[in-house]
């Protein structure tokens, strides 16, 4: 049980005199490098999978990382900070993380389990295009793949939604946005992204530079005139 007094004392005493400059900076401005989108299970944890510091990343979370498409009725707080993210802090690189072994994808596979809970039970109806998705394409998945899939499936759906959003849209088309979908391994701590054709997923290598594979995974994507149709 983690002691929450005990902590923000640490952080107090410890952490914020040792980063004092940094947070004096931070306290009239940020700048932040990528918009990351994820869910909110505790065990995904942005800041520290991409090693960032304060004032590097603008977080979006919610359960399964859901993003309602444009002219949903509960788009609200998602959608409105994914807008502020974009128009009033320019952000050009926006990440779609999903998860294994996520809840809401549990939920859309076993409407049972969130039935009595119907917020969740309507929420996680954005992620019913994923369930169909696998539906179709791996009709004989057993239990565990099954949710594996859904959980990419998921992250291709809510790109798509990103899509529909126009102050998304036309920053992408005119080569002003990139964006990411990934998958993070919570057993390996490794990360698939989604490749160039939009549906399949491969762990993101870095090359003996550094320049993550991402990068080009994601030129290719924006090359792939395709899959913008497909969408
Ligand atoms: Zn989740």
């Amino acid at each position: 049980m983690i002691d929450i007094l005990t902590g923000l004392k640490r952080f107090q005493t410890e952490v914020y005199p040792s980063h004092r400059e940094l947070f004096a900076h931070l306290a009239a401005n940020q700048q932040p490098r990528a918009l990351f989108i994820a869910c909110s299970d505790s065990r995904v944890v942005p800041n520290l999978l991409l090693q960032a510091e304060p004032g590097d990343l603008f977080l979006v979370r919610n359960a399964g990382n859901i993003v309602p498409p444009a002219g949903s009725a509960d788009g609200g707080g998602t959608v409105a900070s994914i807008e502020y993210a974009v128009a009033a802090l320019d952000i050009t690189d926006v990440i779609l993380c999903g998860h294994t072994n996520c809840g809401a994808m549990k939920g859309i596979l076993h409407p049972e389990k969130v039935e009595s809970m119907p917020h969740v039970a309507a929420w996680v109806q954005h992620a019913t295009p994923a369930r169909r998705a696998v539906e179709r394409l791996f009709p004989e998945a057993g239990e565990t793949d099954k949710l594996e899939r859904t959980v990419e499936q998921n992250v291709i759906q809510q790109v798509k939604n990103l899509l529909t959003h126009s102050f998304i849209r036309s920053r992408v088309e005119a080569g002003r946005m990139e964006l990411y979908g990934w998958v993070y391994d919570i057993r390996s701590g490794t990360v698939r992204g989604m490749d160039a054709s939009g549906q399949e997923f491969s762990e993101i290598h870095f090359e003996a530079h550094g320049s993550p594979d991402e990068k080009r995974m994601l030129r290719e994507l924006e090359a792939d005139e395709e899959f913008w149709e497909r969408l």
